[in-house]
């Protein structure tokens, strides 16, 4: 028998249409990319969605076509978010911070036929334009007075004025996929995690408890991490379901921008990865100042360091949430918020627990297994393979149906290790995959090694992620030479130069005798990361330091291991940024002209 309840799917135009009715006078203001503040409310988004929706049909998208954006955070995305899938196309976001090669390989991959572009990544894709062969329209997402003059490219604002806010949304099933997201956290190419609106929505609804993101009506919010990553932890969503004000922070995520927007616009609640918290902790040190509004911010990504919860406690009175996910997990999995029996706790005790990545909330499943699939017990002690399971989990990755990347028990394996403790709170011990985060950001350490091992005096080498107080981990490269050879590191960190992204370069090179290999013939990376941990690098001849600026590879002022004069560039960059976009843009014009648009 079935229930008698009303259908009513589970699509994500609903969370907006709500927000416009119920919160629609709220606001969502943007830092912009060409400058200044622009605030607007809701409803304005909603009908300017509508509109992009109306745009994108007359350009001949169907549901189900990639509509891929290549932007900040601010209003125009959230727009372009909701516009692309109220009509069932799926919203792809790209992650600028990616090496160009990889870039294209994704676009390609998933067949976006429209991409629509912040200014500041019109020169990227203007250069590589030639080894995209599915894109159709270009648009990019300012207004005429930005357009680069005589530039075959849309304006994102001159394409909404010609169409109505009439639109139908949704009407489709609630599986229809939504979004989609490549994750680089895995070895071999990048792979694409294609979202629905139902797990989308079961998202939303699953962040939105009081012990996960717990964000009202009564909030303003500032979601630092980027909707190109994973999702902006489900903030575009969650806020407007919920009411809040949403203030988005457009390309600037220095420690003085964020400070600026917390303070100017009431932020009580913003999400970001430890990098981020680092730079305004460092600012707000260096100026005396403060946070009057502030009081809750999730942590994740990568795993939050204890002087950084006492300063936000001690200092500045503000609630540190520590949060563990994957882009597969959409991406909320755990969450360090107290249950009854931590809160009764002494606060050094808490501590403890805040530290751990958290507990998982309804909708997650989790489970620690050792190499044999035995599971294992939650004592805090166990350490094993983390796996998890739940309607907002990943079943296949995008055009990879071959691989079946689900065990027999339907749980996904995360290539976490980890302990689960009595109270149910996980704690990150290790890594099993071959991948190092750099400031949120993924280096493929095989590929560096193999890069390295051609090398024609290396015999093997390995690539192992050490830790760093800003980054969090930076790669260290291990060489093993062959009998008889001599080497200096230089050598080899110019032999990696240009065939990597600058900021993948290895800190340091250290030569060793052997490279230890496990019971399988494997480099023991566990074993390495445990011998290196606390090494100090040792100073880099000059031009081959991974953090020295290089502004074809900083493609903005963002957190990540980009050149820290690019990632605390200020407000007042933001011209000059615009001005090298710009120029790109009219360099390119030729370029985008002779090629023009792949296919119609
Ligand atoms: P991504 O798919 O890029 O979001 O990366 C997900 C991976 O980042 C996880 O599988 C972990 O390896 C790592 N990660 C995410 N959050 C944390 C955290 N709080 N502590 C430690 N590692 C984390």
């Amino acid at each position: 028998m079935l229930g008698l309840m009303q259908d009513w799917p589970l699509t994500v135009d609903r969370i907006i249409d709500h927000a416009r009715s119920w919160h629609g006078g709220i606001e969502v203001v943007s830092r912009s990319v060409e400058g200044p503040m622009v605030r607007t409310t809701y409803r304005e988004i909603h009908g300017r969605a509508k509109q992009l929706s109306n745009a994108l049909l007359s350009l001949g998208v169907l549901p189900g076509d990639r509509i891929a954006t290549l932007a900040w955070n601010t209003g125009r995305h959230l727009e372009a978010w909701y516009g692309i899938m109220g009509i069932g196309a799926v919203c792809h976001t790209l992650n600028p911070r990616l090496h160009a090669d990889q870039l294209c390989y994704i676009i390609n991959h998933a067949r976006d036929k429209v991409i629509f572009t912040d200014l500041t990544f019109l020169p990227i894709l203007i250069e590589h334009r030639a080894k995209l062969d599915c894109v159709e329209h270009l648009v990019v997402m300012t207004d005429e007075a930005h357009m680069p003059a005589d530039f075959p490219a849309l304006c994102f604002e001159t394409l909404l004025a010609q169409h109505s806010a009439d639109c139908a949304w949704g009407g489709f099933d609630e599986n229809t996929a939504a979004g989609l997201c490549y994750t680089s956290g895995t070895t071999g190419d990048p792979k694409g995690v294609l979202y629905s609106h139902r797990s989308n929505f079961l998202h939303t609804l699953g962040t939105m408890g009081a012990d996960v993101l717990g964000i009202s009506a009564r909030d303003v919010v500032l979601p630092v991490v980027p909707m190109f990553l994973a999702n902006a932890w489900g903030v575009a969503f969650s806020a407007p379901a919920a009411g809040a004000k949403l203030v988005m922070p457009g390309q600037h995520l220095d420690g003085a921008s964020v400070h600026e927007l917390i303070e100017t616009e009431g932020v009580t609640f913003s999400a970001a990865v430890p990098t981020v918290w680092r730079m305004l902790l460092q600012h707000l040190r260096e100026t005396g100042g403060q946070l009057s509004t502030l009081t809750r911010v999730v942590i994740g990504g990568s795993a939050v360091p204890e002087d950084m919860v006492r300063a936000f406690r001690d200092d500045y009175g503000v609630t540190v949430t520590h949060a563990w996910g994957m882009t597969e997990t959409s991406p909320m999995g755990t969450q360090s918020s107290p249950n009854r029996a931590v809160a009764a706790m002494d606060a050094e005790e808490q501590l403890r627990y805040r530290l751990k990545q958290g507990r998982p909330p309804l909708m997650i499943d989790l489970k620690l297994v050792d190499d044999q699939e035995q599971v294992l017990p939650h004592d805090g002690q166990a350490s094993g393979r983390l796996k998890v399971s739940g309607p907002f989990v990943v079943r296949e990755y995008f055009r990879e149906a071959e691989r079946d990347i689900l065990a027999a028990d339907g749980f996904f394996d995360t290539g976490d290790v980890a302990t689960i403790d009595d109270q149910g709170y996980i704690q990150i011990t290790d890594r099993a995959k071959d991948v190092i985060k750099s400031g949120g950001e993924w280096i493929s350490s095989i590929e560096i090694e193999n890069l390295a091992a051609a090398h024609p005096k290396a015999a093997m080498t390995a690539v192992v992620a050490i830790p760093h107080p800003k980054w969090d981990e930076r790669p260290l490269l291990l060489v093993q030479l062959k009998p008889d050879e001599r080497a200096d590191r230089s050598e080899f960190l110019q032999f990696l130069d240009g065939k990597i992204a600058r900021w993948w370069m290895p800190d340091d090179v250290v030569f060793v005798d052997h490279i230890p290999l496990g019971a399988t013939g494997k480099i023991d990376k566990k074993l390495i990361r445990e011998q290196f941990k606390n090494h100090v690098v040792q100073p880099i001849a000059a031009g081959l330091s991974p953090e020295e600026p290089n502004a074809e590879e900083a493609p903005a002022d963002a957190p990540g291991p980009f050149p820290p004069e690019a990632a605390g560039a200020s407000p007042a960059r933001a011209s000059t940024l615009t001005m090298v976009a710009l120029s790109g843009a009219l360099m390119g014009a030729y370029l985008w002209r002779s090629f023009g648009p792949a296919r119609r």
